[in-house]
């Protein structure tokens, strides 16, 4: 466990230096959006809302999801708001979106890729989201998850566009995108890191097989080396790049992320304080020194423990 506390969280990311970074909530409903707000998150970074629609037999009507997103919306933090698009199919498997038999479900229809299924899905969600920002004014953000191609992130962006949903970023999950997010944010305004599909799709290991769980770990350099290239990729476009997936709740890893050009952390609400923390102990010039420690090892757990000795060194 990390022991660089020494700054009391006072509702804004912040490293010791005064570089401020926003610690944002992942949420998947209006309780995780009060509780984002006693955490003092600095908005939502990651609405999911695939976990409504679980135990549907059918999709919901727009009328109730705007109802959904709009108590979601009145509830959340000042701040932005992003919503993720549906994340279905693989580990996510929704009763009404029947996606055949797939021999590879984690490699098929899954995340933005239901469009090529069921497009009309995703026009009524963003229809929803774009009604319930009206409404209350929020200032969200859309993203989609598991985009993979240029084309992809173009396509959605041009659908969020036309809904008056001026925000519309991508997850970045595959390789694909890490590798060619110079390209990809030349029309999406954001990327968000999902690291731990990313993990996934790097190592070839699935993310549900406890017996891989250390391959598919956040902390391999080969996973680093892909988030340095997607902040390579915003920093080219003049866009920004966060990291939503579980690898920004580990304070010492969230050190790391921020070394290697990730402007914003998105966590469950209960570890913002301790990344919190972490961060406030260290400034960007040392935090740039623990990527680049990280990235220089040979796999996750020489990573993770030549990261965490140089912080105690240093505090
Ligand atoms: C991720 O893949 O890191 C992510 C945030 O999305 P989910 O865990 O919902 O797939
Ligand atoms: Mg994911």
């Amino acid at each position: 466990q990390q022991q660089i506390v020494r700054r009391e969280f006072s509702g804004t990311g912040q490293l010791a230096d005064g570089h401020h970074v926003p610690l944002l909530a992942n949420i998947s409903d209006a309780a995780g959006a009060r509780a984002a707000r006693e955490m003092k998150a600095e908005g939502i970074g990651l609405l999911r809302t695939e976990l409504w629609f679980l135990g549907y037999p059918e999709e919901p009507s727009v009328a109730d999801q705007v109802e959904k997103f709009t108590d979601v919306f009145t509830a959340a933090p000042n701040g932005r708001i992003v919503v993720r698009t549906l994340d279905a199919g693989s580990d996510k498997p929704m009763p009404f979106l029947p996606m055949g038999h797939e021999a590879n479900p984690a490699l098929g229809v899954r995340g933005y890729r239901m469009v090529r299924k069921f497009p009309d899905v995703l026009t009524r969600q963003l229809d929803a989201i774009a009604q319930a920002q009206r409404a209350t004014g929020a200032d969200v953000h859309v993203m989609a998850p598991m985009i993979s191609t240029v084309s992809e992130a173009s396509d959605f962006v041009d659908a969020c566009r036309a809904r008056g949903l001026n925000h519309a970023g991508i997850m970045v999950e595959v390789p694909s995108s890490a590798l060619r997010a110079g390209q990809i944010l030349a029309s999406a305004d954001f990327a968000s890191i999902g690291t731990n599909d990313l993990s996934q799709y790097t190592m070839g290991a699935d993310r549900l097989q406890g017996v891989l769980a250390d391959l598919a770990d956040p902390w391999h350099p080969a996973v680093l080396d892909l988030i340095k290239l997607t902040c390579a990729g915003g920093a080219q476009q003049d866009r920004p790049v966060g990291v939503c997936g579980e690898a920004a709740a580990d304070p010492a890893l969230a050190i790391v992320l921020v070394g290697l050009g990730v402007s914003t952390l998105s966590m469950t609400p209960r570890s913002i304080p301790d990344v919190a923390a972490a961060l406030g102990a260290v400034t960007l010039a040392e935090a740039r020194e623990a990527a680049g420690i990280a990235l220089a090892a040979s796999g996750a757990r020489s990573a993770r423990q030549a990261v965490r000795d140089r912080l105690d060194a240093l505090t």
